[in-house]
């Protein structure tokens, strides 16, 4: 997955383009910038190889969401249905809206079970939230096809899934709005980035207004701006973007060592009796940052983890079911509405509710999970070896356990 993986000249050179003007922000200094735009020319640069139509940069996938949400109108009283299993980021950008983060469960998919999406919806339902978890892909037909019937707002976090697709659309386009992130460890990096995609020219234009102090943008001073609406400051940075430019000229690249890796990696784990792997919605669209296999039960899973602990080769191997970051059963902060700061008490009473239902069906999944990262900079002999200790592993495990 990590774009920092290849991080060299080509980088070094767009930021030091930057550099030399000393023009760091991305709005006006026309004259002194000497016609670099590195924000602009990456958010055309986006377009171009995503298709969408619009794309508005942030400084991270965190506000991407945020903006995206406050654009589509999303905000007090509304409820937006999202998976259990995300980075809290996702539910962390509905909160910051005032809206309602409903968690439901997913499936082998690894991203929302659309009848859990359907049994979710209440008349205050106003968004689903499809979390493109670990390179892969949502059941967007399904969920396209709920939220027409009861007019929902479809909103993608594809911050993990840069250069995925669904039968020939790329995540993040196929909804009202969707946010890549490129943060350090995502497909490719600005070190801190994120955007939104829309093919909604509305939705763009107050993203652009939103993300920038509410600033219509409109004449070449920016003291003369008007604000239409009250927005925040969630700009990125010139020296950031000029990283993500580099990035993404080599997204192909990236993209194609993911595949032929995670292909590799999958035809090793599969011989292993015992072994399955994710239900992948649109196999050919997966952009192959993980492979996520699962085994019999728990305590298969949490031996082979300490196995691999043991040998000294976890590294890379992800047993989300125990992790603090990425799925509800952890996230006691959630579940007991713990801020800084007071929320409004409906809101609070919700989000306690939301977050301590019975999530059973999600943990039969993910606690027979486990997701190993695909890098970009591993050997043949690299990947041959990290193949073979997990097989070792798993292998061993079953053969000792009943199962
Ligand atoms: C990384 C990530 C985000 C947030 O991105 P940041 O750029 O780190 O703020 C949101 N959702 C998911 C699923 C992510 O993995």
């Amino acid at each position: 997955m990590p774009g920092y993986e290849m991080f060299g000249d080509e980088e070094r050179k767009e930021v030091n383009e930057v550099l030399e003007t000393g023009i760091l922000m991305r709005y006006g200094f026309d004259g002194p910038r000497k016609g670099r735009w590195k924000a602009k020319e990456l958010e055309e640069a986006i377009n171009k190889t995503f298709g969408s139509k619009h794309a508005q940069l942030v400084c991270n996938g965190t506000a991407a969401l945020t903006t995206a949400l406050a654009c589509l109108g999303i905000g007090y009283g509304d409820e937006v249905i999202m998976p259990g299993f995300t980075f809290v980021a996702s539910f962390e950008a509905v909160l910051s809206v005032g809206a309602t983060p409903v968690l439901v469960d997913i499936d082998e998919s690894l991203t929302l079970d659309p009848e859990a999406v359907r049994a979710a919806i209440t008349p205050k339902t106003k968004c689903v939230m499809p979390v493109h978890m670990c390179g892969s892909m949502a059941d967007m037909d399904a969920l396209q096809a709920i939220c027409k019937e009861h007019k929902l707002i479809l909103l993608e976090d594809a911050c993990q899934s840069i250069g995925a697709s669904y039968k020939g659309k790329y995540l993040g386009t196929i909804g009202d709005a969707g946010a890549f992130s490129f943060d350090f460890v995502k497909t490719m990096t600005c070190a801190e980035g994120g955007v939104v995609l829309t093919n909604n020219a509305n939705v763009y234009t107050k993203s652009d207004g939103y993300s920038d102090h509410g600033h219509d943008h409109k004449g070449v001073d920016r003291g003369a701006d008007l604000h239409p609406f009250i927005g925040y400051n969630y700009r990125i940075s010139e020296l950031h973007a000029a990283v993500g430019l580099a990035q993404i000229r080599k997204l192909d690249k990236f993209l194609a060592i993911q595949k032929r890796n995670h292909a590799a990696l999958k035809e090793m784990l599969s011989k292993v009796p015992g072994i399955t792997f994710r239900k992948i919605p649109d196999p050919q669209g997966d952009s192959c940052t993980f492979l996520s296999w699962f085994v019999p039960s728990a305590e298969v899973a949490r031996a082979i983890i300490d196995e691999l602990k043991l040998k000294n080769v976890l590294a890379g191997n992800f047993y989300w079911y125990d992790n603090n970051w990425h799925y509800i059963r952890k996230w006691d902060h959630l579940k007991n509405a713990t801020t800084l700061n007071a929320l409004h008490p409906e809101l609070k009473a919700a989000v306690i509710k939301q977050a301590n239902k019975n999530f059973a069906a999600s943990d039969a999944i993910m606690s027979r999970c486990i997701s190993t990262l695909i890098n970009l900079s591993w050997t043949e002999q690299q990947l041959s070896e990290k193949g073979q200790a997990i097989v070792n592993a798993a292998k061993k495990v079953m053969a000792t356990q009943a199962v």
